[in-house]
């Protein structure tokens, strides 16, 4: 019919224009590094890249509750318990064979050849800005919610991040927030201080809010009547945030573009990248690729005897996004999208998985941190033995499930993994120069990882679903 043909063709107009995006981005920012744009420049220039960012961060919060409640209120006990287990299974599976391939690619190619004395060196690592104001955004997530209803637009993570106020960048790119006030944050500090969180870096618990999310959606899902307007006032926030997303996603392409064409604009000059960094990123390049486009994609098919490509396809603008933002967490919104409305995902599924997924399950970070381990190893020819590469392997895994899903926080996470066999944390430094174009890799390949999961435990959870919608009347979640 004719909505179908203009449904299509919206579908189609976001894929051309992101992919635009992106190769528009990187001619431009290839076209203005001549100029050396100075650091304020270069800020300016990239906001609109910031208020994407910013856009999607401030919806992370709101729809991981949202959807993990609804989720887990939608399953009954028996059925979330197999598909959690299903999922977690997937994970584990695909985060071992990344290991494994980050590793083996490493040790065939050897870009590490040589001393590190050839490398180039640069400073200590940064905090990310980025970062910081996800950082903030988890901060102040207790009272998210309640303060989703007041009205007070104000930001603090610039003034910390920079040494020179930016003052009309900073006034408008404040005008979207990305946390919700300083009001909030006393009252959550105090919280924080009252209660404790052993584990927790800077008071951010992604997984205790997954944790809690879903122990809250189990307990409503079960509370019958009384547990109604809870169920309804979750599912209307989640469809009210979804829509925003909506909205969002016609803005992405622009936001894509400058978040592209400004990292272009401010990184270093290539000149300085050395044969053995170099190397590296090929190395690291080719490992990523086997993972993503023939381990994953084959590993659907074998599941579900479906064409992996066609829901590969569905997922373009997520996967865009993730290489934009190089922020899992916050692609999740747009990932949420292309799943359930180009793949036809259940909501029950993708609702329960994601948001899982986008916090534990990190193929391309595992891969990477096993990879730039081994590669450390080599450039100071220390020569590992199978025990050493085995806990590579083991903390690397626990390094990507620790990561949170910001830009550049397997770099953090690594400290784990080079401690855990003698090698020099310091060496960190060695790879910090490529690592802000390799994170947008390993971040596109996390997406991809918990999408096809998402598609694999729906197929593999099919009987429970059905045996669900017989049971509830086919009443519970309308498409
Ligand atoms: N940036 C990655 C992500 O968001 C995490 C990492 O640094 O590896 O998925």
């Amino acid at each position: 019919t004719k909505e179908d043909v203009k449904s299509y063709l919206f579908r189609n107009a976001f894929v051309l224009l992101t992919v635009t995006a992106v190769i528009v981005g990187t001619i431009l920012g290839f076209a203005l590094r001549p100029y050396r744009m100075s650091y304020r420049e270069v800020k300016y220039f990239s906001f609109p890249g910031e208020l994407l960012m910013r856009m999607l961060q401030m919806l992370v919060l709101p729809l991981i509750i949202s959807s993990l409640v609804t989720g887990m209120a939608a399953l009954d006990s028996k059925a979330s318990g197999k598909m959690g287990m299903r999922a977690v299974v997937y994970y584990m599976t695909t985060t071992i064979i990344a290991v494994v391939i980050g590793i083996i690619i490493v040790i065939i190619i050897h870009p590490g050849k040589g001393t590190k004395e050839n490398m180039h060196r640069e400073g200590k690592i940064v905090r990310v800005t980025a970062a910081d104001a996800f950082l903030d955004l988890i901060r102040y997530s207790p009272t998210m919610l309640i303060v989703l209803f007041i009205f007070k637009f104000k930001t603090n993570y610039e003034k910390r991040s920079f040494k020179v106020p930016i003052q009309a960048n900073e006034t408008l790119v404040g005008a979207v927030i990305n946390n919700v006030s300083e009001a909030m944050e006393t009252l959550t500090r105090i919280t924080e201080e009252l209660v404790p969180v052993p584990g927790s870096v800077n008071g951010v618990n992604a997984l205790g809010l997954v944790v809690f999310s879903m122990c809250f959606g189990f307990v409503i899902g079960n509370m019958k009547e009384q547990g109604q307007a809870l169920r309804e006032f979750f599912d209307s926030l989640n469809e009210a945030i979804m829509r925003l997303v909506a909205v969002i996603m016609w803005y992405a392409p622009v936001g894509i573009l400058f978040l592209i064409a400004g990292k272009i604009v401010e990184m270093e000059d290539m000149g300085v990248i050395g044969g053995q960094l170099a190397m590296y990123t090929v190395t690291v390049i080719v490992g990523l690729l086997i993972h993503a486009v023939i381990v994953l994609p084959l590993l659907y098919f074998l599941v579900t005897r479906k064409n992996p490509w066609v829901f590969i396809g569905g997922l373009l603008q997520a996967l865009v996004t993730a290489l934009g933002t190089s922020s899992s967490s916050a692609t999740l919104p747009i990932t949420f999208k292309c799943l359930e409305e180009n793949n036809g995902v259940d909501k029950r599924i993708t609702r329960f998985v994601l948001p899982v997924g986008a916090t534990i399950n990190m193929d391309g970070t595992a891969l990477y941190e096993a990879l730039a381990a081994i590669f450390i190893a080599q450039v100071n020819n220390f020569e590992l033995n199978f025990g050493q590469i085995i806990t590579i392997s083991i903390t690397a895994t626990a390094a990507s499930i620790g990561a949170a899903g910001i830009p550049q926080a397997g770099l953090v996470t690594m400290v784990i993994v080079l401690t855990s066999v003698g090698l020099p944390t310091d060496d960190i430094t060695l790879i910090i120069a490529v690592d802000w174009f390799l994170d947008r890799l390993r971040t596109t390949t996390n997406v991809l990882g918990d999408s096809l999961g998402a598609g694999i435990v729906e197929h593999l959870s099919r009987h429970e679903l059905k045996n669900r919608d017989v049971e509830m009347g086919n009443s519970v979640i309308e498409e």
